[in-house]
């Protein structure tokens, strides 16, 4: 691979998304992980790459890939693979649909947990709330009984 080819097909598919001619997708066209989200074989959030899939010459064929998609993708850019698909069976194997339910599975997880500390947050806020209505209440008796010692009695 011609080492300048790579640098100059780079820097202008990198001047092509800056001036919106390409719009890299928010995911990973091969994974599916999405991006800024923390997947769980991620150390840090997701950033998308493009991966020139036909050619450095070919600026303008790109996908959206992941820095793990694209690691593994190192050695393919010459258009052996032509689809997402391709690429994605090469990476995972026959495995791919579990690794997709996989990740699936741990987005709901989290979206389950997001919801479960957002409920805790509000029962403490609730049970704070409750814990004032007590107190005023309990002031207000205590004014009107100074107030109106003759409506004790009702
Ligand atoms: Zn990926």
């Amino acid at each position: 691979m011609n080492i300048g080819n790579q640098i100059a097909g780079q820097a202008q598919t990198r001047r092509l998304i800056a001036d919106g001619v390409i719009k890299l997708k928010p995911y990973c066209e091969v994974c599916g992980a999405v991006e800024n989200t923390q997947e769980y074989w991620f150390d840090t959030p997701v950033k998308i790459h493009p991966h020139h899939y036909n050619g450095y010459h070919d600026v303008y064929h790109i996908w959206s890939v992941c820095r793990s998609c694209n690691r593994h993708l190192v050695n393919c850019h010459d258009g052996q693979f032509q689809t997402p698909e391709q690429a994605r069976i090469f990476i995972f194997g026959g495995d791919w649909q579990l690794k997709a339910k996989t990740l699936l599975l741990s987005r709901i997880y989290g979206e389950i947990e997001k919801n479960v500390r957002q409920i805790e947050a509000l029962c403490q806020r609730n049970a704070h709330l409750k814990n004032q209505v007590h107190l005023l209440q309990t002031e207000n008796c205590q004014q009107d009984g100074k107030k109106n010692p003759e409506s004790e009695g009702k």
